[in-house]
């Protein structure tokens, strides 16, 4: 093992001792993001000349320009040029923005993309730290950790609040772009799918199983994702496994990918199925998107999101339900998925598949409107699908809600029992 010690000029300490720390709201200085105000991070593959090495640029107030307890945006631009960089790398790259700062004490991230929340500490305030030490921070860690692929960094830190939309806009069609390249990819046209035990940090038994049609739960790694991964760096936590038989098509369940769960959880997981969350189900690290769980009264299922902070008909907010599935173990009936899973075809396919859906926050029905609709539509479930389910406007417990759903003759009221 080649140990790397990489001097960064900030002025907090940097390391995976620190990426478990909570910074509350009462002891955070400043907040950015998390549906609060806007924020995104972005890897971009740019041209030699487009790169100046070493730049950071803070486009908007710094810090000591920002009230203790405030909220602004932050957009994180880190702009690429290597000789062997790829445009495939660079959702792997942006997915270690998260863990990178979190190695940053004080400093805090959790979700990706124009998702990602941050905070920094008041003590890390006080101890000098300054946006643009998250350029440093990420200018040593992309340098140190991939210099096989990496030539030239620079960093942009956009916390103006107009400049920042302009930005995102450009991020939103990056993010899209990399979606679109994985919608002709099937489970079954490749007969690999491949591991992520990043989060093992976190959640030392968690394993996530990354297949063309099952997004990582971060929402962060797909199958082209870790194939990347893989290929930067063969013996990172990203590694193929080669389907081999399959035991079970319906819930998804092969050999090859038992074995390979059974030593990597550290022989705490026997068994896996990709395709439903009642029977020995993925695990669940702390970092996913959105939560599904059962609600037995109206044979459905609910899916909350990290975004929604209030109660759901389940009894529980997405804080409590991420302590109930959380931390690498399986809890049949809950489940930490990526947003975007909701969407494929594979979802939850062996419990009846998306018609079991019957409540979700208005916020995620607007994100997912078009792409919901067309598989709601290819299932003959209908173009009016999504106004069936019932959101927080309607009720936020399973007897407000029922009225809505045999009101709406929702599909899940008709299926066979859930449990
Ligand atoms: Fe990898 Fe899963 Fe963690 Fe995402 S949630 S980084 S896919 S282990
Ligand atoms: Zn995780």
């Amino acid at each position: 093992i080649k140990l790397k010690i990489v001097d960064i000029p900030v002025p907090i300490t940097i390391g995976p001792a620190f990426e478990g720390e909570t910074i509350r709201k009462k002891d955070a200085w400043v907040e950015f993001g998390g549906g609060r105000a806007p924020g995104f991070e972005l890897v971009r593959m740019c041209g030699a000349d487009q790169v100046e090495d070493g730049k950071i640029e803070v486009i908007g107030p710094e810090i000591d320009e920002m009230p203790a307890g405030s909220v602004f945006p932050l957009g994180i631009m880190v702009d690429i040029y290597g000789r062997k960089m790829q445009g495939d790398f660079e959702g792997v790259l942006e997915r270690r923005i998260h863990y990178f700062i979190n190695y940053g004490e004080g400093l805090w991230h959790v979700a990706q993309r124009d998702l990602c929340w941050l905070r920094i500490s008041k003590a890390a305030k006080e101890a000098g730290f300054k946006i643009r030490h998250y350029g440093e921070l990420l200018l040593a860690k992309f340098k140190s950790d991939y210099p096989a692929i990496v030539d030239r960094v620079q960093v942009t830190l956009i916390t103006d609040a107009k400049v920042i939309e302009e930005k995102i806009a450009i991020a939103r069609e990056k993010y899209q772009a990399r979606d679109a390249r994985l919608k002709g990819l099937t489970d079954e046209s490749v007969d690999t799918f491949y591991s992520c035990t990043l989060c093992q940090s976190f959640a030392p038994n968690h394993v996530c199983i990354v297949s063309p049609e099952r997004v990582g739960l971060c929402g962060a790694v797909s199958w082209l994702d870790a194939k990347a991964s893989n290929e930067i760096t063969p013996t990172g936590p990203n590694q193929p496994i080669a389907k081999g038989q399959c035991l079970d098509a319906e819930k998804g369940m092969w050999q090859n990918l038992n074995d390979f769960l059974h030593s990597a959880s550290n022989r705490t997981l026997e068994e896996v199925n990709l395709y439903t969350l009642m029977d020995r189900p993925m695990t669940s690290c702390g970092c996913f998107e959105a939560i599904i769980a059962i609600l037995p009264m109206t044979n459905g299922v609910m899916i909350t999101t990290r975004e929604h902070s209030g109660d759901t008909p389940c009894g529980m907010t997405f804080s409590s339900l991420a302590g109930t599935c959380g931390g690498g173990v399986q809890t049949p009936g809950f489940m930490g998925i990526g947003r975007r899973y909701i969407v494929s075809s594979k979802f939850i396919v062996a419990d009846g598949g998306l018609g079991r859906i019957v409540w979700m926050p208005k916020e995620l029905k607007d994100f997912l409107k078009t792409e919901l609709t067309e598989r709601a539509v290819a299932l003959g479930l209908g173009d009016d699908f999504i106004d069936k389910i019932a959101d927080e406007t309607v009720g936020t417990t399973e007897e407000e809600i029922l009225p809505f759903l045999e009101e709406k003759q929702h599909p899940a009221l008709k299926m066979a029992p859930l449990m």
